[in-house]
């Protein structure tokens, strides 16, 4: 039997060592709810397919992610920010090279953090174009992933995607990986969260569940600017 394809997102562990973002906080978990995160990880692996990705280029990404990882020899993806390298609290250039270097796979969440369905045509190749280039003479590969930005998307912003070389794209839409859906759905870890619910989720992902997901999702992509900005935004 084919497993269950299943993307956890992180954001932040631990306490942010800058001011957080507005909404941001809840996105950040302690340790102790990470390391419980990375125990389901392994202990449901012979059902479920999981893969783990990072957002917003956090320093704890380096500091705590990175390291707990390499224990339990687990890959993962960080998406990072390009516009963000010198600021505190965010991954350095030197520390996202190393984390590639050691074979993390890195891709971008653009440079500044903004909302991309807000930005105009040049702000959006800076953000899309722009970090790609920073990113890949960082990591001296080529950079084809990214992560939308608070999943905020429209038809623009997906053909601009497109456009700028990348293939593999990723939202905060949801749970279980749909079988063709792009961008790809991942399930955001919040602080609180219950594990025996989130377990529930992954190892009985309902078939229901998955089909009015689909059916929103084709909804979204084919939505205008102006009815995603009025969407009230559950993941980051
Ligand atoms: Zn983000």
């Amino acid at each position: 039997m084919r497993k269950q394809a299943f993307i956890i997102n992180f954001h932040g562990i631990g306490e942010a060592s800058r001011p957080y973002e507005a909404g941001e906080r809840p996105f950040w978990i302690s340790r102790h709810e990470f390391l419980n995160v990375l125990d389901l990880v392994r202990s449901n692996s012979d059902v479920v397919d999981f893969k783990l990705t990072f957002d917003d280029g956090n320093s704890s990404d380096y500091e705590i992610a990175a390291q707990e990882l390499r224990k339990r020899s687990l890959e993962a993806s960080f998406f990072v920010l390009a516009g963000k390298f010198q600021q505190p609290g965010y991954l350095t250039q030197t520390q996202v090279r190393e984390l590639a270097g050691e074979g993390f796979q890195i891709g971008s969440h653009g440079l500044n953090h903004v909302d991309w369905t807000g930005a105009d045509d040049r702000e959006l190749a800076d953000e899309l174009s722009g970090s790609k280039s920073i990113l890949e003479e960082v990591v001296g590969r080529p950079v084809a992933s990214a992560a939308i930005p608070f999943g905020l998307y429209d038809r623009r912003v997906l053909n601009a995607l497109r456009r700028a070389g990348y293939r593999d794209v990723y939202s905060s839409d949801g749970s279980a990986r749909l079988s063709k859906a792009w961008p790809t759905p991942r399930y955001s870890v919040q602080g609180g969260l219950d594990a025996g619910r989130l377990v529930e989720t992954v190892r009985h992902g309902r078939l229901f569940d998955r089909l009015n997901n689909e059916l929103r999702l084709r909804v979204k992509a084919s939505l205008s600017r102006s009815i995603v900005r009025r969407m009230k935004q559950l993941g980051r």
